[in-house]
Formats: C-alpha cells, structure tokens, sequence
C-alpha cells in the first residue's frame, strides 16, 4: 500500500472514531450558544481543541501566507503571456459566479420545496431579541449594504501595507500583490529570472512541508471532530431544527455530487469521480477543520500531484477560489435567510428571492475562509432582503433569528467547507484542461 493511501485510510478511520467519540461524550445540557454554560466534559473538549485547533490547524495556517505568495508568484509568471493571463482570469471568475449561482438556485429550490421554517414557528416567537449580537465590523458593513460590502472588499484588495497585510493573514491584499508582483517580474525579462527560480524553490519546499504535516492530520480530524460533535451531538438531525439541516446537505449534495461531477465531464471529459477520489485529502481535512484556508495547502498538493492539474493553474486558481469561491457557503447562506423568513411567517415574492440569490452570492465572495465567516456575512442577506420587505410594508426578518440556527452551524459549516473545496478543485481542473486545449 503506497503512503498517500495509507493515510487516507488513517484519515477516514479517524473521522469516524472522532463522530462517534463526540457523540459518547455529547452533553445534551449544554448550549453551545451560551457562553456561561459549561459542558460536562469540558477538560476532554479542551484538550480535543489544543490538538484539532491549536497544533493541526496552526501548522497549516502557518504555512498559507507563504504559499499564496509563492504559489500565485509561480503560477503567474509561468504563464507568461498577458493575454493568455487575462483569459484565464476570466474564465475563473465566470466559473466562481456561474457555479455559486447554481449552488443558490438549488438552495432556493430546496428550500422552497421542503419549507423547514414552518415547522419552527412556535421556537422563532419565543426567541428572546438579545440572542444574536453580529460583531461591530460585520454590523457596521452589512449597514452600508452592498455598497459597504464592495468597499471593503477593496480595501482588502488594495492594503496600505503589505507586510502588515501579510501579518495579519489578509489573503485578498497577498493575492493581489503577488499577481502584480508576478507579472512585473515576468516584465523585467532575464534579471527576473532568479526570483523565478527562488519562488519555485519555496513552493516545493512547502509542498513538502505540507506532506510532513498531513501525518498528523488523523489526530487532528479525530480531534477537530470529536469536538464538534461533542458539543452539538447527532441528534439534532432529528430535532426540529432537522429539517432545516436535511434541507442544507441535501442543497449541498446535489450541487457537489451531482451538478460539480457534471459540469466536470463537460469540460474535461474525465471520470469527476475519480478526480474527487484523487482530491480525498482535501475534502476530509475541509470537512474537519472548516476552513477553506487552512485547507489550502492540502488542496493545492492534491491537485497539482494526483490531480494533475499545472502548477501554472493550481497557483492562481485555487488561492483566489479559496478566499472568493464559495459554492457551499452560498447556497447554505440562501437556505438560511430564506428558512428563518418561513420561520416567521414572511412568505418571500420571486423578486426577494432574486435578492437573496444575489446577496447570497456576494456574501459568499465576501466571507473569509475561516470557520463560521459564511453565518456571520449572513447579515448582509438578511438586511438586503429586510429592505425590501420593508419597501413593501412587509414584517421584517429580525435578526435574532439566527439564533435559530447558530447552535448548530458547526455541523453545517463542515458540509459547506467540503463543497467550498471541492468547487476550487473542479474549477483548477477545468480551467487546466481549457488551458492546455487552447
Ligand atoms: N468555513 C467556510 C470556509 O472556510 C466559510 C463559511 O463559513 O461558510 O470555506
């Protein structure tokens, strides 16, 4: 058995050892809400959060800032040719939009179709206005709308300082940099060749260091999940916030087994199977650690080694898809907003969903890749929506309603994480395939 497989197994074995562990020492009694509620078992819990957060993520996390810069710096400059670059860079923020936009139709028709918030009407009067405070940065950017949205999202393209930006782990300002630090490189001709060289040599070096890590990656998925489960327990599948979350994963299910797979073999013309096989590593440390980012250099090893996708692609397509594409997060974002409208009664016009399909997808391009950015941009839904209805004198979505569905946010965000992933890896492959055809 070859190491890459025997891992995997590791992994897997983990991952369940790690469900059912959780649910062992789930607390029915505790809250993972209230932040004065202690869990029974919270020596154990801390002890899981140490190994899963502090030592598995924080290895990976310490190596993303560096690999984007390298990563894109390679990609970048090995493509060479502007026009060439400018097509690429197209062809990628079509396919970021056009599949989060397919992930939101399918999370409106699910959504629709199974009508989850009517069943919690009696828990959505009950719910006390206190229970969800957004942070003063997201209430002060979800209050300038979608205006606030796009100015901090420039601002985050163009930081004042890139080493504080650097510092301070703000991907969008190093991707930006390191796409117009890579194209004045690939100007400057011959003297720019030893950079080149050197940004090559760092990328190997990391991808090795990454290989290095993943060996603790089974301690760390058992860790990060037996955490996770512990805290929310199995159960709540079957509670009444159940069919809220059947209505999610199944979103999530069709977009990543089946619309995904698809829109792969039409462009490719390869098995999407076995090329999600080939990206197994990713998606189960997506699942684990719900961080597109911290999965990043994962993804980036699977792809360009088993997946075969060009070191040229897989630069600049999966850093950028890591921050900006977010299928998973979109559609959970739209079943959400649409779900906690049901839950009080507000029946949504064609017209509002309309909004929620568009925000939503703004608000997955606007989230970080960090564990429960996509609930915390919900905000920007809610308040887009909550304009119109007011426009037209409907009742408004308070926001306490995400009180609804924040205990359990965890189990989805793995979900959405792993279909995050999985979008950046299909989209690397395509745009690969159509790299090489051309
Ligand atoms: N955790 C997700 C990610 O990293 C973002 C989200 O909360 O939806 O991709």
């Amino acid at each position: 058995m070859n190491g890459r497989w025997l891992l995997t197994i590791l992994i897997v074995v983990a991952l369940v050892a790690g469900a059912v562990t959780g649910q062992l020492l789930h607390d029915p009694e505790f809250n993972p809400v209230d932040v004065n509620c202690v869990h029974k078992h919270i020596q154990v819990l801390q002890t899981f959060d140490f190994i899963g957060t502090t030592v598995f993520m924080g290895l990976l996390k310490m190596l993303i800032i560096p690999l984007i810069a390298s990563s894109i710096i390679v990609g970048v400059t090995s493509v060479g040719d502007f026009s060439k670059l400018g097509r690429m860079g197209i062809r990628t923020i079509v396919y970021y939009f056009a599949t989060m936009v397919i992930a939101v139709v399918i999370g409106l028709i699910v959504v629709t179709a199974m009508k989850p918030g009517a069943e919690m009407t009696a828990a959505a009067q009950s719910l006390p206005d206190t229970m969800y405070q957004p942070d003063e940065n997201v209430a002060s950017t979800a209050s300038g709308g979608l205006a606030g949205v796009t100015r901090n999202l420039v601002s985050q393209i163009i930081p004042t300082n890139i080493v504080a930006a650097m510092a301070e782990g703000q991907v969008l300002g190093v991707i930006s940099f390191s796409i117009f630090f890579g194209v004045v490189v690939t100007l400057i001709g011959d003297k720019g060749t030893v950079i080149v060289a050197f940004f090559n040599a760092v990328f190997e070096v990391l991808m090795k260091m990454v290989h290095t890590i993943m060996w603790i990656a089974p301690l760390g998925v058992f860790a990060l999940l037996a955490w996770s489960i512990a805290r929310i327990g199995l159960g709540v599948f079957t509670s009444a916030i159940g069919k809220y979350m059947i209505a999610v994963v199944s979103g999530l299910l069709i977009h990543g087994l089946l619309v995904l797979p698809l829109v792969l073999l039409v462009f490719c013309k390869t098995n999407p199977y076995s090329f999600m096989s080939k990206m197994r590593q990713a998606l189960m440390t997506a699942l684990a650690t719900d961080s597109s980012s911290a999965t990043l250099p994962v993804t980036m090893d699977c792809a360009t080694g088993a997946g075969q996708v060009s070191k040229k692609v897989a630069g600049f397509v999966l850093p950028l898809g890591s921050t900006i594409n977010m299928d998973g997060t979109a559609l959970y974002e739209a079943v959400a907003v649409v779900f906690m409208a049901q839950a009080f009664g507000i029946e949504l016009t064609m017209a509002q969903l309309a909004i929620v399909a568009v925000t939503a997808t703004l608000a997955a391009v606007g989230a970080a890749s960090i564990p429960s950015a996509g609930l915390v941009t919900m905000v920007i839904v809610v308040d887009a929506v909550n304009s119109n209805l007011a426009l037209s004198g409907q009742p408004i979505i308070p926001l306490a309603a995400i009180g609804l569905i924040i205990g359990v946010d965890r189990l989805l965000d793995m979900l959405r994480t792993t279909v995050n992933v999985w979008g950046d890896a299909v989209g690397a492959k395509i745009i690969d395939s159509l790299d090489t055809d051309q």
